[in-house]
């Protein structure tokens, strides 16, 4: 027997329909890539999204066609969001921070059609655009006052190109499993692989993540992503805000510490999310500039470990919460976030960030579980490590074109290529990815333990910890270290801070002062490049 209730397609545009009609004066504030803050309201974007459906049927796009986006967060990256998803077509939004290379190599895996820019990016795409043959136009997100001469062909100012289009044009009507986005891990070790959102999965994710254990959002909260849209999909911010009615400030092409901190402070921004690369940059702004926060309740922080130092910076000196959160953008991407449970909720001190450091729990759409090697599932303990599967509705069940279809099992399980402990209360913590977790004499060290616990030296700007061959132990931790500038941290007061805070088996076995460590286009070390930087590195204590 069948339910009786309506079959209501969980469709994105409904998000913004929602928005437009119940929340229609609620702002979003951008810092334009011309420079001015700009305001609008989510009536005003759902209008110009429906432009942006009806210029890209009279383009000749069709269902599931790609349309790309290389942009910054702004309010007219939020109106081709939805406008793309509404004429049925699929946005890919692309990561301008990859090498030149890889986002030729991405647009034309992908075969995008149409290519919607910002101004910052024409010199790059001037250049890349003879090797992307998919690409028939190229819409600047500007006006015609500032749209300048360019080679690329069949550019328009993004004004233009919707000028006559009807602010009333119906969205092209698809099944809730159709393709409405697309998004490419970083692929920091072969080719980056395709990930495609579906309307019902970023809905559900969506749903989820506005939840109170997860982002918490509501239509009285005033969220700024950092985050950009094209990373992970946006943290799913571009839907959550809109479906709950938040306020949205968006920061554009500004990412430094004094921009990111005018907005906060002048559109009171009440939550906010980033990597934690970020909030490096903010808290030294903070902390040369004397600036507050007093608006700020949630800082979210994923994308690689928040370190327990910034966690405690947040709570003691600025009054904010953090919410240290885990994800993928396989995941949609928001796997766990960490907010306080029953269980631990009268903790405080200390024992209140021991828990802060997990990256958090579960929503009811992701099931996980660790595994050995042996795919056989290991205890929620809080103590074994695992490699650390998901599944969900807003989680991949293949790449685009089939790449890398051993991450997947028969189950519908993902190996997230994470290693992790969850303990009895579903708490994660992230210990490692698998192919960095330093193997010592047949036991795991969590390099991201050691780095978490290096930065809370006060002379350690940022440290990463990688293993070094060794012959006895297999490998050793070596950590490697910048300095805060003006400070000469040595060898031994690093190691003697970190003695009796972790186990002995766990100290490095040297540190290396370094003046920068690489990243990947995703803010995260990128340790690839770091060991083989170091390849040829051997520890001085190996005569034993
Ligand atoms: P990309 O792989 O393109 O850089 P993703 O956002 O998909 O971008 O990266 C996901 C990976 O980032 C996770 O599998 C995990 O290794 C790492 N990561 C994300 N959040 C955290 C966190 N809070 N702590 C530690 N690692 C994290």
């Amino acid at each position: 027997m069948l339910g009786t209730m309506q079959d209501w397609p969980l469709l994105v545009t409904k998000i913004i329909d929602h928005a437009a009609l119940n929340h229609p004066h609620r702002k979003v504030i951008s810092r334009s890539v011309e420079g001015p803050i700009v305001e609008t309201t989510y009536a005003a974007v759902h209008a110009n999204a429906k432009r942006v459906t009806g210029r890209l049927l009279r383009d000749g796009i069709e269902v599931g066609d790609r349309v790309a986006t290389l942009a910054w967060n702004t309010w007219r990256h939020l109106e081709v969001w939805y406008g793309i998803s509404g004429a049925g077509a699929v946005c890919h939004t692309v990561n301008p921070r990859l090498f030149p290379e890889q986002i030729a190599w991405i647009i034309n895996h992908a075969a995008d059609r149409v290519m919607i820019t910002d101004l910052t990016f024409l010199p790059l795409l001037e250049k890349l655009a003879p090797k992307l043959p998919t690409i028939e136009r190229y819409v600047v997100l500007t006006d015609r006052a500032h749209m300048p001469e360019t080679s690329l062909p069949n550019a328009i100012a993004y004004v233009d190109w919707i000028a006559y289009e009807d602010p009333a044009t119906p969205w092209v009507s698809v099944d809730e499993n159709t393709a409405c986005g697309m998004c490419y891990t970083s692929g920091t070790t072969g080719n980056p692989k395709g990930v495609v959102y579906s309307h019902r999965s970023n809905v559900i994710h969506s749903l989820a993540a506005a939840q109170p254990d997860m982002l918490g959002l509501a239509s009285r909260d005033t969220i700024l992503p950092v985050v950009p849209m094209f990373h992970a999909n946006g943290w799913s911010i571009a839907y959550t805000a809109p479906m709950v009615g938040a306020t949205m400030v968006m920061p554009g092409p500004k990412m430094d510490g004094a921009s990111i901190y005018e907005l906060l402070t002048m559109c009171k921004v009440t939550v906010t999310a980033a990597v934690p690369t970020v909030w490096l940059m903010l808290l030294q702004y903070l902390e040369s500039s004397g600036g507050k926060l007093p608006d700020l309740k949630r800082v979210v922080i994923g994308g690689s470990a928040a370190p327990r130092a910034m966690t405690k910076t947040f709570r003691d000196v600025y009054g904010s919460e953090v919410l240290h959160a885990w994800g993928m953008t396989e995941m949609s991407p928001l796997g766990t976030v960490c907010s306080m449970k029953p269980e631990v909720l009268m903790l405080d001190g200390e024992a209140w960030l021991d828990v802060k450091q997990a990256t958090g729990h579960a929503p009811f759409t992701v099931e996980m579980k660790i595994t050995g090697d042996d795919n056989v599932e290991k205890p929620r303990d809080g103590k074994t490590f695992g490699r650390l599967k998901v599944r969900g509705p807003a989680v991949a069940g293949t790449y685009f074109r089939g790449d890398g279809a051993d991450a997947f099992d028969t189950e519908g399980w993902f190996d997230t290529g994470d290693v992790a402990t969850i303990d009895a209360n579903g708490y994660m913590r992230i210990t490692d990815r698998s192919k960095d977790v330093i193997k010592s004499g047949g036991e795991w060290i969590s390099s991201i333990d050691l780095e978490n616990l290096a930065i809370g030296h006060p002379d350690v700007q940022e440290a990463a910890v990688i293993g070094i061959a060794h012959p006895k132990w297999d490998e050793r931790p070596l950590l490697i270290v910048i300095a805060k500038p003006g400070r000469t941290p040595t060898r031994d007061s690093i190691l003697n801070y970190m003695d009796g805070k972790i186990a002995k088996w766990w100290m490095p076995d040297d540190v290396a002062f370094v003046a920068d460590i690489p990243h990947t286009a995703t803010g995260k070390i990128l340790k690839t490049e770091l060991r083989q930087r170091f390849s040829s590195y051997r520890f001085p204590n190996l005569s034993d």
